[in-house]
């Protein structure tokens, strides 16, 4: 039976469901904390290691019993103690030690006073502080993070921070999910590309790159890009060779029109069509199938169905694949800079611009209006039929 009559428009949230029942999930790998930037951690971890490991300086200046550092005190200076390397000394009442940023705190003294709150006379310090309170400038052991404390859930993005803490600990390699392998194959016979010269009734090829993109913000790993031309044979090819991967993503070609071959082929080379056309604007003629471990897209090749296609059914899946817990873009409620009127049957993602907590629509908002989309930095979801007003609070998706 051809697709087309098997297959009816489903709701956007039934095509979510289908889409990301079963995903499978790519295996657990080990990375150097060098290379694990956005990746997803494959197992809770926990401190084995206080955060500071041990009591020490804040400040560069003098160590003291806060008890008899008081203002105009003279202390007699017993040692100097530097970062880096412990000399165990200790102090009492009345004595002080010169100390740097980082330094362990030696025995006895409970309270730094910083260096510019006093005058060096000698082997004598005078403190000038009007007042100060024991353990003013001293970094207790285990106060920013104790041992058995949680430092990292399962699911979690590696950021930036995260690695410090992770190194911190002295850890240099975590178990996080492999990153999924990705192919893009772009269809159109029109389509050239950039560089190369453009003839009458051509333009320029445009989803490949950025699909590429949208792929490696989400930590996939680009395995295979490839363009086709409206051809079933090559088409055909292509699609056997992009599904070896974890996902294969196939822009145009998806459509009604008799030079859409995508379904056709998905068809002759024993993929399966779960779901074709979605109630969402842009992005109706959306297609989702499977070969083997392979999830495959079929994203409308109008510049905005790939992006708003890709980005609400794509990218949650790569993301649950490579093990993360938060698969949705993030969020931000926000003021609607105008009143706006959803579409009469499906819901409409709206492109705009967020600027200082408020939502405007920027550009056309058809959906092959490149220009408006490449200003917009929110998606709104307007449902069929709503109808919001100026000012209203709206929830929107941030793109960047
Ligand atoms: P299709 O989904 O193949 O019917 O294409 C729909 C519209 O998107 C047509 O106007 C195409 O020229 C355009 N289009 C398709 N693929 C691309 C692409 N890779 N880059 C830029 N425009 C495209
Ligand atoms: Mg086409």
């Amino acid at each position: 039976m051809r697709v087309e009559y098997c297959l009816r428009v489903i709701s956007e949230e039934e095509a979510l469901e289908k889409i990301l029942s079963a995903v499978p999930s790519s295996p657990p790998t080990e990375a150097f904390l060098g290379d694990a930037l956005d990746r997803f951690a494959a197992a809770d971890l926990f401190a084995t290691i206080p955060i500071p490991p041990f009591d020490n300086s804040a400040m560069d200046g003098y160590a003291v019993v806060a008890e008899s550092a008081t203002k105009d005190t003279r202390l007699k200076i017993v040692g100097e103690q530097p970062a880096g390397i412990s000399k165990n000394l200790s102090l009492s009442a009345g004595q002080a030690v010169r100390i740097f940023t980082g330094a362990p705190m030696p025995k006895g003294a409970d309270t730094v006073v910083m260096q510019e709150e006093t005058q060096r006379e000698g082997d004598f310090v005078l403190v000038r502080t009007k007042q100060i309170s024991e353990g003013d400038f001293v970094r207790q052991a285990g106060a920013d993070l104790a041992i058995g404390q949680q430092i990292i859930k399962r699911g979690d993005r590696l950021r930036a921070t995260t690695l410090a803490l992770l190194a911190s600990q002295g850890i240099r390699s975590v178990t996080v999910g492999k990153r999924a392998q990705v192919a893009i194959v772009t269809t159109g016979d029109e389509l050239v590309a950039p560089g190369k010269k453009l003839r009458a009734g051509q333009i320029f090829e445009s989803n490949g790159v950025m699909l590429a993109a949208l792929v490696g913000k989400a930590d996939a790993k680009l395995s295979m890009r490839r363009h086709c031309r409206d051809n079933f044979d090559d088409l055909c090819e292509a699609l056997r060779d992009a599904t070896q991967y974890d996902a294969a993503i196939i822009s145009g070609g998806v459509s009604v029109g008799e030079r859409d071959f995508v379904r056709e082929a998905l068809q002759e080379i024993g993929a399966e069509i779960d779901l074709w056309r979605v109630a969402v604007k842009p992005g109706k003629p959306f297609l989702f199938g499977k070969r083997d471990q392979c999830r495959i897209f079929g994203l409308p090749g109008n510049p905005v169905s790939t992006f708003v296609t890709f980005l609400i059914f794509v990218r949650p899946v790569l993301l649950q694949m490579m093990g993360a817990a938060e698969i949705g873009l993030p969020r931000a409620r926000v003021r609607l800079g105008h009143e706006i009127s959803g579409d009469e049957t499906r819901p409409h993602y709206f492109r705009g611009e967020l600027k200082d907590g408020q939502f405007k629509v920027v550009g056309r908002q058809e959906s092959h209006a490149l220009f408006g989309l490449a200003r917009a930095n929110a998606l709104l979801r307007v449902k069929a039929q709503e109808k919001l007003d100026a000012g209203s609070e709206v929830e929107v998706l941030l793109l960047d």
